[in-house]
């Protein structure tokens, strides 16, 4: 049996039973496939559920305020996919329906190589080979690949092979069977060998590399940013202000974010540790309780206390609202 039939046939074994495999709407894919960029499956299924149950179609996607669809994605991190997710269902509205070829997908915002192919092979049966860590490793593995993943030689090698295997009769197969193959046996870490079906001639197993496969670069060391946080209570009311472009959280809400913490104001929670994926954040909070009415720099309104949970906020202002 070929590397590619004991893909497929795995799949059809041992693929996972997931809501949004279970219809070919291009719509309902594309935002799993969007979900599930920086997510795990398991935290995106109800996310999926709940925005195909309150936006069942693009139009309706479309049509919605872009401060509706950031709250709905509250808790998934990086807001930058919710706001292209918004901007997409536009241009496909604009488009007069959901595009069918690889190119029209891909030019749809948010959308890269990865996702343009997971889109267009499962909803229209395009031969397109998805490639991600997944991929990587499993291939890596399996033929005994050591160029180091993360280079651009890499991404070509893997790319052809990926292509040259894909059986252009079941590509949405193929392609979730690697998907899921790589997420449920050729795990990074304990991979399922001894009752693997490639095991026979998977070349990392025969020469016990598998281990060694994939080669990672090493990562860049992570940048370190501090912010300073006043919030501010008066007579039931707080300070907030929403991020503009250009910057993390683009369009979330957060507390008055300054250098100068005014006189008064009560330490709540100093070096919190905040980790994104390219920056630590630390973050020093305050609490200031003034006695009259403070007047607020530009940008900045004044809301109830009590209807803060309206506002998206970022997760790091949600933790440390939790410890005032
Ligand atoms: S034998 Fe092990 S390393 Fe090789 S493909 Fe199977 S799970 Fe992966």
């Amino acid at each position: 049996m070929t590397f590619s039939e004991t893909i497929t046939d795995w799949y059809a074994a041992c693929g996972r039973d997931l809501p949004w495999r279970r219809t070919r709407d291009p719509y309902a894919v594309w935002l799993s496939e969007i979900i599930l960029q920086q997510t795990r499956v398991a935290q995106g299924w109800a996310y999926w559920e709940r925005f195909m149950e309150r936006f069942p179609t693009v139009e309706d996607l479309a049509a919605a305020p872009e401060d509706e669809v950031l709250r709905l994605w509250q808790g998934l991190g990086y807001y930058s996919r919710a706001r292209n997710l918004h901007t997409a269902a536009k241009q496909i509205v604009a488009m007069g329906g959901f595009p069918s070829t690889l190119e029209g997908i891909r030019s749809l915002k948010g959308v890269g190589d990865y996702t343009a192919a997971a889109i267009g092979s499962i909803a229209f049966g395009l031969p397109a080979a998805v490639v991600d860590g997944n991929v990587y490793r499993v291939l890596a593995r399996y033929f005994g690949i050591a160029t180091p993943v993360g280079t651009s030689a890499a991404k070509k090698e893997f790319t052809e092979l990926a292509q040259r295997l894909l059986p252009v009769d079941s590509p949405a197969a193929f392609n979730q069977g690697m998907m899921d193959f790589g997420a449920t046996c050729c795990t990074p870490v304990n991979p399922a060998c001894l009752t693997c079906p490639l095991q026979p001639s998977c070349r990392a197993f025969k020469e016990g590399r598998v281990d060694l496969l994939p080669v990672k670069q090493a990562p860049a060391k992570p940048v370190e940013r501090h912010l300073t946080y006043v919030y501010v209570r008066f007579q039931g009311q707080t300070a907030i202000h929403r991020r503009g472009p250009g910057d993390i959280w683009q369009g979330l809400w957060e507390p008055w974010l300054t250098d100068e913490v005014p006189a008064g104001a009560k330490p709540v929670v100093q070096g919190f540790k905040h980790q994104l994926t390219h920056r630590t954040l630390l973050a020093d909070f305050w609490l200031w309780e003034p006695a009259g009415r403070p007047g607020l720099p530009e940008g900045y309104v004044w809301i109830e206390e009590a209807e803060l949970d309206a506002y998206a906020k970022p997760r790091l202002f949600e933790l440390i609202l939790g410890k005032l």
